[in-house]
């Protein structure tokens, strides 16, 4: 049988380093919200469901104005979020039931692509767990406290990663449910989960695969993000 593959695209975010009222994952790139793109690359891939994860004060913006307007009929489910992203992604995880790989997704990057998707979906039915990311291209420093370099990490090892990140479906649900069963514990030995790799990582023994996505797939974050998204469209 066809594995069933499901994605959970993320905008509850508050986001405020945009310095807008409107979360940026709902600002307008030529007349069409953000959200619309990052759902019609999964609405029109390969993927069989979708679930959004939103605020609570959203869920009928994106059901009338996004979801029915542009006709997203894989998008099964519209869930409210939580207060952190990982939160959010929990919500996702729970209103899935029928699933064997889930791609997880900032509705913040509208441009990713079926390519990208591809890839991962290869990658995961072999490895159970990748994340979608590029090689860095500048040098990258850790700095201490002070704001002094401190080391400066080899940078042919180096990658900054983006989303999709695609797990089966099993393996991401029980360490999330670990995850947040010590979550308390570990942000006051302050461990902040900023990405859903990092929870499979600390949760599991199961290697995370890194898959090329592309420097075009990032996030919308500030408003320079905004131009330069305009840009690429
Ligand atoms: O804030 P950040 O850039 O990490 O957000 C990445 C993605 O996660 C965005 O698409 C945002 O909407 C989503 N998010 C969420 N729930 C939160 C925080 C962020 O769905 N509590």
């Amino acid at each position: 049988m066809e594995a069933r593959t499901a994605a959970i695209v993320l905008a509850a975010g508050r986001g405020s380093r945009m310095k807008s009222k409107i979360q940026k994952q709902y600002l307008l790139l030529k007349g069409k919200p953000v959200l619309y793109y990052s759902l019609k690359a999964f609405e029109e891939s390969f993927i069989d469901e979708i679930i959004l994860v939103t605020g609570e004060e959203e869920i009928e913006y994106c059901r009338k104005e996004i979801v029915e307007k542009y006709g997203f009929t894989k998008v099964s489910h519209i869930v409210t979020g939580g207060k952190e992203r990982y939160h959010s992604v929990f919500c996702g995880l729970q209103a899935l039931t029928d699933c064997d790989y889930v791609f997880i997704h900032d509705g913040a990057r509208p441009f990713v692509t079926e390519q990208i998707l591809e890839r991962a979906y290869e990658t995961v039915q072999k490895e159970h767990a990748c994340v979608v990311g590029m090689p860095v291209k500048d040098t990258i420093k850790l700095a201490d406290e002070n704001g002094f370099a401190k080391e400066t990490p080899r940078r042919d090892l180096l990658w900054m990663i983006q989303t999709p990140q695609v797990f089966s479906y099993a393996l991401v649900k029980t360490a999330y449910a670990s995850f947040l069963e010590r979550e308390q514990e570990l942000l006051a030995q302050g461990i902040k989960m900023t990405d859903d790799a990092m929870v499979v990582e600390t949760f599991t023994d199961t290697g995370i695969r890194l898959v090329e996505g592309s420097y075009e797939n990032i996030k919308i974050t500030t408003p320079e993000d905004l131009r330069i998204a305009e840009a690429l469209l």
